[in-house]
Formats: structure tokens, sequence, C-alpha cells
């Protein structure tokens, strides 16, 4: 979905759902994590990208209190109140937005119509693209002059209160400040971003995200229950995050469970920084063994993937100009991330379709991804009203 494209899909769209035209249409994409997974939430360091693929808002505000949001990929209504905004029981799309209104504390109600290209439940972050999508929409609309961390902060406090996902605030910095050609070097202690080049393209290589298609569900206990051993973990090691652990003091952990989490963020940090490194001399391969090194860590040391995500990994082992692979983003299914040579892509994709074949499993889907720029107005705006 490109700007223009977008724009006037939010044009038409909000018409034919509200009746009349909206006041913008704004835009956030969704992320690729390169490496530094599940290190956010201990005040880690981890290396997102921004990429093509968006989920829109075009807003229009209102006289009223009243908030009336469609998402047109669930064909799904909602309405609140602007002085009575709390989270919604169970799994319900609309706590992100409501979750983002309550942390801006807008002067008014707005009309929403959601759309866009990005799946849902793909590890790709269309929570923080929908959480970002509206918030720098509601910052336009009513001129709240918050900066794209600020945005950011509010997006990861309407996931964590409003949707109950004590996620870190990685996917909401990438979607935010996502640049072309650069990968996001975030230190989430900070929190703070700096852009690092990233342009595998250049040297002939390509980024592939493969969706697995196994379901990925955040929500479920999988997550919650390692954010509790990684913050257990660093209290055994009397340490305010795992981030200021060292690898020696890990291995002496008594709590064999506790030991094999901590160790894999304690390495994953120092992963992070091996890959800036690495793709900033060019060292692709150096790269590439990285993110082997980091699938090995999370599916032995920390358990988050999934057969279908260690099936990826293998099969991308064995073909011949795939540089690396690992699961990218909180695991339990979803996507994995592939870094290898164009001419390669066909090879691991017909091998790998033969497995999946195998194993009578709904086909997986393959693209390539590049570094892109993050949540921005594609069209009009407006004055506060
Ligand atoms: P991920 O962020 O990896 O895609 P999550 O489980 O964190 O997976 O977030 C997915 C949820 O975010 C969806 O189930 C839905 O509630 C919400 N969501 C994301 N994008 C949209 C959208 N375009 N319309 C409605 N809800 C959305
Ligand atoms: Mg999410």
């Amino acid at each position: 979905m490109t700007p223009q494209q977008a724009a006037a899909a939010g044009r038409d769209g909000f018409r034919q759902r509200f009746g009349t035209g909206p006041d913008g249409v704004w835009l956030a994409p969704g992320r690729v994590n390169l490496i530094g997974e599940h290190t956010d939430y201990q005040q880690g360091l981890c290396l997102p990208i921004a990429i093509e693929r968006h989920t829109a808002v075009a807003a229009r505000r209102r006289q009223d209190g009243r908030v009336r949001a469609w998402s047109g990929v669930l064909a799904a209504a909602a309405e609140a109140d602007l002085r009575s905004l709390a989270p919604r029981p169970g799994p319900n799309w609309f706590n992100y937005v409501a979750g983002v209104l309550a942390g801006l504390g807008i002067p008014r109600g707005v009309d929403l119509f959601v759309f866009g290209d990005l799946p849902l439940g793909a590890g790709l972050s269309s929570s923080a693209a929908l959480e970002m999508a509206v918030a720098v929409a509601l910052n336009d609309l009513f001129a709240l002059s918050r900066t794209p961390e600020q945005l950011a902060a509010v997006g990861q406090r309407a996931e964590n209160l409003f949707a109950g996902v004590n996620s870190g605030i990685m996917d909401q910095m990438a979607s935010a400040l996502g640049q072309a050609r650069k990968a996001l070097l975030l230190d989430t202690r900070i929190p703070t971003v700096s852009a690092v080049p990233f342009v595998p393209e250049d040297a002939g290589l390509a980024l592939v995200v493969i969706d697995t298609r196994a379901a990925h569900q955040v929500s479920g206990g999988g997550y919650q229950a390692r954010f509790e051993e990684a913050r257990a973990a660093a209290a055994a090691l009397g340490v305010p995050a795992l981030r200021d652990a060292r690898e020696a003091e890990v291995e002496r952990l008594g709590d064999p469970l506790l030991r094999r989490r901590a160790r894999h963020i304690v390495t994953e940090n120092a992963r992070v920084v091996e890959v800036v490194a690495a793709a900033g001399r060019g060292d692709w391969p150096a790269v590439g063994q990285a993110f082997f090194a980091s699938h090995r860590s999370l599916a032995m040391d920390y358990e988050v993937s999934h057969p279908a995500l260690d099936l990826v990994v293998s099969v991308a082992r064995e073909v011949p100009g795939v540089l690396g692979a690992r699961l990218t983003g909180a695991g339990f299914g979803g996507s994995a991330i592939a870094l290898l040579r164009t001419e390669a892509e066909a090879e691991l994709i017909a091998r790998l379709r033969a497995q999946y074949a195998r194993r009578g499993w709904a086909p997986f889907t393959c693209a390539a991804v590049q570094a892109a720029a993050g949540a921005r107005r594609v069209e009009g705006g407006g004055t506060p009203g």
C-alpha cells in the first residue's frame, strides 16, 4: 500500500462508513525485529526495522465526546465515550484504540476508519501499528505536539493497560521512528533509538519474512510467563534488569530454568551489538550466523519457538545462499526471517513447501521486506476545531 493508495482508500472507506470525508489519513508501519528478541522488557537492546506494510486510519474530529471506530480488516464496529474509556474484557481490538485515546487525553471525540495491508497476529506487530496510526492521527488533529518517542510510550501503555499484554516498547518505537535503509538500534533502558545502516539489498541479498501461519497469540500465557521468569531471574541475580547481568554470573544461578531464561537475554543483547557492527562493515555472513545463534537460544533457552518456526530455520540451514534465519517477534508461532542471496529464495520456498505439504500444514507466505519510514500523515490533517 503506497501512501497515495492509503490516502485514496482512506477517503473512500471513511466516506462509505460515515457519510462524509475525513479530516486526514495517517499510516503506521509494521516491524520486523532483526535481532534482540525478548530483551525489551528487561531494559535490553533490539534492532527492528519498520517495513512497507501498514495499518492506516482515516479520521475526522467530532464536536461531542463520542468515538466511533470501524475496522475494515475485521469488519467490526466499536463506540465509546471519551469520559468513560476503560479496557473491555477478553481480546478486543478496540482496546488498542481506547488505550491510545485515554493516554492522549483528547478534548473532543473522533470517527476512525481503520484499514491496511499488515496481517494481524503474524508477528509483524499489527497491534503497535494500530496504536501508532491512531496516535499520530490524534496528535495532528488536536495539535498535541507529542514527539514520536512520547507517542510510542502512549502506545506501549495502551498495550499494557488496555490490551493486558506486558510488552516492551520495541514495537511502538519501530513503528514511530522507522527510516528507509536503516535499522533502529533501540536501547530500551532510556529508551532511545539510533539509526544504523541496514541495506542488504546493496550486497545482492534480501531479508525475507516467512509467515508460518502457525497461530501466534501474545495474550496467551507463554509471553506473560517469560515476562515473569525474566523478572524472577533478575531478582535472583540482584540486578535491576537482566540488561545488567553478565554471562558468568548467570551461569552461577541455582535454578536451571531461570538460568536458561537469563542466559538467552544476556547473550541476545551481545548478539545485537555484534550484528550492528557486522552489518556496518558489510560482514553479512556474520549477521546470518548471529541470526542462527539467536534462534537456537530462543528455542533452547527461552523456549518460545514452535515446530513451524524450527522447521523454517532447519530448512534454511540446508539451502545454499541462505546466510541466517531465526524466529522474529514474540515467537510461539508467527513469522521467521531469513537473510539470503536473492537467487536462494526460490529454493528455500520450494524446499519448505515440500516439508509443509508432507505435514499437511496450511501454506506459509514468504515476502522480501526492506527498511521503511515510520508513522506519518499521508493526507490532510487540519487545524484543531
Ligand atoms: P501482532 O501485533 O503481532 O500482529 P497481536 O496479537 O499483538 O499480534 O495484535 C493483534 C491484534 O491487534 C488483533 O487481534 C486486533 O485485536 C488488533 N489489530 C491489529 N490491527 C488491527 C486492525 N487493522 N483492525 C482491528 N484490529 C487490529
Ligand atoms: Mg503485537
